[in-house]
């Protein structure tokens, strides 16, 4: 369980990825990322969630120089966007975005959609990177259990990390539970579905009786049930609340509660209509 920050869960080859990072989809690229990003890694962050989709690649390089945090104690996330899959072209897509981000290598790759015809010769490019020691972990985002069947027939490496949409009103059991077998680490995008819980009458009486927001019963939730989260801020007083969710547990029974709120309800594409 996390304690910190910093904590982090080992991933299936033992390279260790914090619990809890700073998301940044839809974050301009210049100022108002350097400034999210760095006030983010002054705040403890250790963690950051960028895609080459994102285009701000580079804000977020300039950020980490500017915090001056070393290298090695921070991870970085980006991802391969769609119309760069293919394997030829996801190796190159590689360069571009460690380019940008002006760094040697990514702590963790991602597939960001699984476009179907291109996912498995993506993946192998992604095993090569690996393989050659040019990021320390890969993985994949918005993977169904047939799209994981497919790759794992046909992959060398297990994907380390499944990153999808996941929250009360989405809480992907089966897909947790399948990804768990094979010792994938699920993530969690959009754990805030993008404010669309905060009104939500369990949750605020669960928020009022640990004097907590909304905001924070959500993302302790995604850390008791060992689903990494991301939540994305802009903002210097929600990047600190959302991380300040070390100093309370919620019982099993708020758990429960929590856990029964599902509705199978996106906020997002689904991955087999995207
Ligand atoms: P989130 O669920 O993190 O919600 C972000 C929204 O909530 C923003 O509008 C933000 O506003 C607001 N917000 C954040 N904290 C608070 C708070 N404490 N109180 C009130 N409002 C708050 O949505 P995202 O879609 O951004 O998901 C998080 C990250 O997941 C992304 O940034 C990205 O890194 C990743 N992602 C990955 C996807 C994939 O396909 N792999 C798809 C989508 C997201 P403000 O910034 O103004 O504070």
């Amino acid at each position: 369980m996390a304690r910190s920050l910093e904590d982090c869960t080992t991933l299936h080859n033992g390279v260790q990825m914090p619990w809890f990072g700073l998301g940044v989809y839809k974050v301009n690229e210049g100022q108002e990322v350097v400034h999210a990003v760095k006030t983010a890694i002054n705040l403890g962050y250790r963690s950051i969630d960028t895609a080459s989709f994102y285009k701000n690649e580079e804000g977020v390089g300039q950020a980490i120089k500017e915090a001056g945090a070393p290298r090695d104690q921070l991870f970085l996330t980006t991802k391969v966007w769609n119309t760069e899959q293919g394997f030829d072209s996801t190796l190159a897509s590689y360069e571009q975005s460690i380019k940008k981000l002006g760094v040697d290598y990514v702590d963790l790759y991602l597939i960001h959609w699984p476009v179907s015809g291109k996912y498995i010769d993506t993946w192998k490019a992604l095993e090569k990177l690996y393989k050659e020691g040019r990021v320390r972990a890969i993985g994949v985002s918005n993977f169904h259990i047939h799209h994981l069947e497919k790759l794992l027939e046909e992959a060398e490496i297990i994907p380390m990390v499944n990153q999808v949409e996941y929250h009360p009103l989405l809480n992907q059991n089966e897909l947790h539970a399948f990804c768990k077998t094979k010792s994938i680490q699920l993530e969690a995008w959009s754990p805030l579905m993008r404010g669309h819980l905060f009104d939500h009458p369990v949750l605020r009486e669960i928020a009022e009786d640990h004097h907590k927001t909304v905001a924070q019963i959500v993302l302790r939730w995604d850390l008791q049930n060992e689903v990494v989260t991301i939540p994305k801020s802009i903002h210097e007083q929600r990047i600190t609340e959302n991380a300040d969710i070390f100093d309370f547990e919620l019982t099993p029974l708020e758990m429960d509660k929590i856990n029964s709120l599902n509705e199978n309800r996106r906020i997002g594409s689904n991955p087999d209509d995207f």
